[in-house]
C-alpha cells in the first residue's frame, strides 16, 4: 500500500472527549471513526489488525476442532422466548418488529440460535462432542457506552458453543477452550490473568474470565500475593477473622436513637455500637427470571460493603435495584436509617407485602447485634440474627476489599486492581438444551439433554487492551501479530530519484517476501512521516534515506526505539526473520 494512496487520517491533536489511551489513539492514528455513542466505522487500518486478531481467533478455534459458521444477527423473538430470555434480559436487548408487526430483536449472543441448529439435528451421542463458533457482529444496548472499542453497541465477537453427552466431556471441550484461548491471547501479545467470574443469573456453574491488566479496565480484580487465588470482584471472596460475641439479653432491647441515620452516626452515639458489631439492612427490589418484582432485605455487617451482582446471582434475580424511600416506608414503615430485619417480615406481611431476607455469611453465628427497630429514630441492641431474624438465606454478598485474608491460602493477603475482560468461558450446562429442548440419545439409549459450554472473545476488546498495554507518548506500537502492517518504508525525499527508487524496489521486494508493507511515498518533511509512522505504531520503519549513496538504510524498531543501519542487500532477510519471530 502507497500511504500516499492510503487513507490515514491522522489527528494532530488528540481528541477532546477520549479519556482512555486506547480510545485516543485509535482515533489519533486514524483507525476509527464515531458515528454514533457507542457506534464507530473501522478505517482501513483497523480492518487490517482486525482481520489479523480474527485470523489468530480462527486458527486456535480450528485446532481443538472448531467448526466456522455463520448465525443471522437478525433474530425472531420466538427462540428467546423459548429460553426464557425474551423477558429475563432488559433494556441491553435492541428489539424491532418486522413490516408484519412480529418481535424480533438483533442478536446480543447466540446460545438461542445455536442450540436452534442443535436440537434439530444432534441425535445421538456419536456426533457428539460437536464444537462450533463463528465470528460475527453483536448488538448490545449498553447503558454507558464509552472508553472507544472497550464498550461499544456494535462489536464484533468470536462466540463458540460446545455440545456434550455428559459432564466429562464438557469438562474437556472447556479445557480445550481454555488452552486455546490462552494461544489467542499470548499469540495477539496480551498479559493475561485468568480469574473465577460470575456466571451471572443466565445458568451456568463454572465461569472463568481472561482479564488485562490495565487502569482503564472496567472490572475489579482481586488477587493473592501469594498463591494464584484469582477471581471477579463480582465473584471474589476473603476470609474473615472470627469474631466472638459476649451473650446478650434473651430478646432485643428497643431504644432511642434521635438523629442517627447511617452506621458511623451509630458509632459514636451514647450506647450505641461499634461498625462491626452492627446489622446493615438494605431494601432491594430484585426482578426475577419471570419478570417479576420483589422486594429483598439485604443485611450484612456494619462495616462491609454490599456487591449488587453477588446479590442479584444468589437470588437468582435478572436484575437488582435500591429501593426507593416511598417504598422503604410502604413496607417497613420506616425510614431509611433505622431498618432492620426483626419482625420485618411480619410488617411486610401487614403491608400485604412478601419480602425475601438474605444474609451475608459474614454475619452468621453473631448475637448481640445492633440494628434499626424499623420506627424511626430507635434501634433494637441485643440482637441474635439466626433467634430473631431466620433470614431465608445466607450468602456471600460483601465486596472485598484490599488487604483481606486469601481464602485459599493460608497466608497471602489480597489485592484488587483495574482490568479488562477480553474473553469469557463459561459452562452452561442444560439451561438451553432443556428450555428449549435439544435431547440426544445416550450410550444407554436414553435421552438426555445436550450439556453444553459457551465461550466468548471480543476481537475489539483485543485490539483494545493491545494499545492500552503497548504505547508511548508518540503513538501506538503494535503487538507484531496484529500490527495492520509488518513494516514501513519511509523515503525521506520523494523528490530524489535514488531514494524513490530504492525505495520502490525495497517496497517490492517485502511483499514479494511475504511482508504486507505500507510504502510511505508521500512529498512530506521526513520529520512529518516519522512522526505519522510512530503514531500508528508499525513494528518496523525502513528509512531511506542520504546514506543510500553508499547502499545503507536505517532499520527502526518501534517498540526499542533504536535504529541501525543495514545494508539494503540485507534488509529484507533481516526484516523478515524479525518480523516472523515469534507469531
Ligand atoms: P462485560 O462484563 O464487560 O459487559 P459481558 O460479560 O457482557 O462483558 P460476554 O457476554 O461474556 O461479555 O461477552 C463475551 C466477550 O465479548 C467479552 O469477554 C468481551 O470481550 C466482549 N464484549 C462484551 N460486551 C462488549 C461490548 N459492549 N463492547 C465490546 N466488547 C464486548
Ligand atoms: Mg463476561
Amino acid at each position: 500500500m502507497r500511504w500516499s494512496q492510503y487513507f490515514i487520517p491522522t489527528l494532530r491533536e488528540d481528541p477532546a472527549d477520549a479519556e482512555v489511551v486506547s480510545h485516543r489513539l485509535l482515533l489519533r492514528a486514524g483507525l476509527i471513526r464515531q458515528l454514533g455513542a457507542g457506534i464507530y466505522s473501522y478505517l482501513p487500518l483497523m480492518q487490517r489488525s482486525a482481520l489479523r486478531v480474527m485470523q489468530i481467533i480462527r486458527e486456535e478455534m480450528n485446532a481443538v476442532g472448531g467448526q466456522e459458521f455463520f448465525l443471522p444477527a437478525l433474530h425472531p423473538a420466538s427462540v428467546w422466548i423459548e429460553s426464557g430470555r425474551w423477558t429475563a434480559i432488559g433494556d441491553d436487548m435492541f428489539r424491532l418488529k418486522d413490516r408484519k408487526g412480529a418481535e424480533m430483536c438483533l442478536g446480543m449472543t447466540h446460545e438461542e440460535v445455536f442450540t436452534s441448529i442443535a436440537r434439530h439435528e444432534l441425535r445421538s451421542y456419536k456426533q457428539l462432542p460437536q464444537v462450533w463458533y463463528q465470528i460475527q457482529t453483536k448488538f448490545r444496548d449498553e447503558p454507558r457506552p464509552k472508553s472507544g472499542l472497550m464498550r461499544v453497541r456494535q462489536f464484533t465477537m468470536k462466540d463458540a458453543y460446545t455440545f456434550d453427552v455428559d459432564r466429562e466431556g464438557l469438562d474437556r471441550s472447556f479445557a480445550d477452550q481454555r488452552e486455546a484461548y490462552k494461544r489467542i491471547f499470548t499469540r495477539c501479545g496480551l498479559k493475561f490473568a485468568i480469574v473465577e467470574a460470575s456466571s451471572g443469573s443466565m445458568g451456568g456453574s463454572e465461569s472463568n474470565e481472561f482479564i488485562v491488566k490495565t487502569p482503564a479496565g472496567e472490572d475489579s480484580i482481586v488477587s493473592c500475593v501469594n498463591c494464584d487465588y484469582a477471581a471477579n470482584i463480582e465473584k471474589a471472596t476473603s476470609r474473615l477473622p472470627t469474631i466472638q460475641d459476649e451473650a446478650g439479653p434473651d430478646a432485643p432491647e428497643e431504644f432511642p436513637t434521635p438523629g442517627v441515620r447511617t452506621i458511623e452516626d451509630l458509632t459514636t452515639f451514647p450506647g450505641g455500637a461499634a461498625a462491626d458489631r452492627q446489622i446493615k439492612t438494605l431494601v432491594y427490589v430484585m426482578t426475577t427470571q419471570d419478570g417479576e418484582q420483589r422486594p429483598v432485605l439485604a443485611l450484612l455487617r456494619g462495616d462491609h460493603q454490599l456487591h449488587e451482582t453477588k446479590l442479584a446471582d444468589s437470588l437468582g434475580a435478572t436484575q437488582v435495584r435500591t429501593a426507593q424511600p416511598e417504598e422503604i416506608r410502604d413496607l417497613l414503615s420506616a425510614s431509611a436509617g433505622s431498618l432492620g430485619g426483626v419482625g420485618a417480615k411480619q410488617t411486610a406481611r401487614e403491608a400485604k407485602r412478601g419480602l425475601v431476607i438474605i444474609a451475608d455469611t459474614g454475619l452468621k453465628g453473631r448475637r448481640n447485634m445492633t440494628t434499626g427497630a424499623n420506627k424511626d429514630d430507635h434501634h433494637l441492641r441485643g440482637v441474635d440474627i439466626e433467634r430473631d431474624i431466620e433470614p431465608d438465606s445466607w450468602a456471600d454478598l460483601r465486596t472485598v476489599n484490599t488487604g483481606e485474608a486469601c481464602p485459599r491460602c493460608d497466608v497471602g493477603t489480597l489485592e484488587v486492581y483495574k482490568g479488562m475482560e477480553v474473553g469469557h468461558i463459561f459452562k452452561l450446562g442444560t439451561k438451553y438444551s432443556e428450555s428449549m429442548g435439544a435431547r440426544v440419545l445416550n450410550q444407554d439409549g436414553k435421552e438426555v439433554p445436550i450439556i453444553m459450554g459457551s465461550y466468548g472473545i471480543g476481537v475489539e476488546r483485543i485490539i483494545s487492551a493491545a494499545i492500552e498495554t503497548h504505547h508511548d507518548a508518540d503513538g501506538i506500537i503494535w503487538p507484531r501479530s496484529i500490527a495492520p502492517f509488518d513494516a514501513v518504508v519511509t523515503i525521506t525525499n520523494i523528490k530524489q530519484p535514488e531514494m524513490r527508487d530504492a525505495g520502490e524496489k525495497l517496497y517490492a521486494d517485502l511483499q514479494r517476501a511475504g511482508l504486507d508493507v505500507l510504502l510511505d511515498d508521500r512529498d512530506e518533511r521526513a520529520g512529518v512521516k516519522f512522526k505519522d509512522a510512530d503514531l500508528i505504531g508499525i513494528p518496523f520503519r525502513i528509512t531511506v534515506g542520504k546514506k543510500i549513496t553508499s547502499g545503507d538504510v536505517e532499520l527502526f524498531d518501534r517498540a526499542a526505539k533504536a535504529s541501525t543501519d543495514v545494508k539494503l542487500s540485507d534488509v529484507v532477510e533481516r526484516v523478515q526473520s524479525l518480523a516472523l519471530a515469534g507469531l
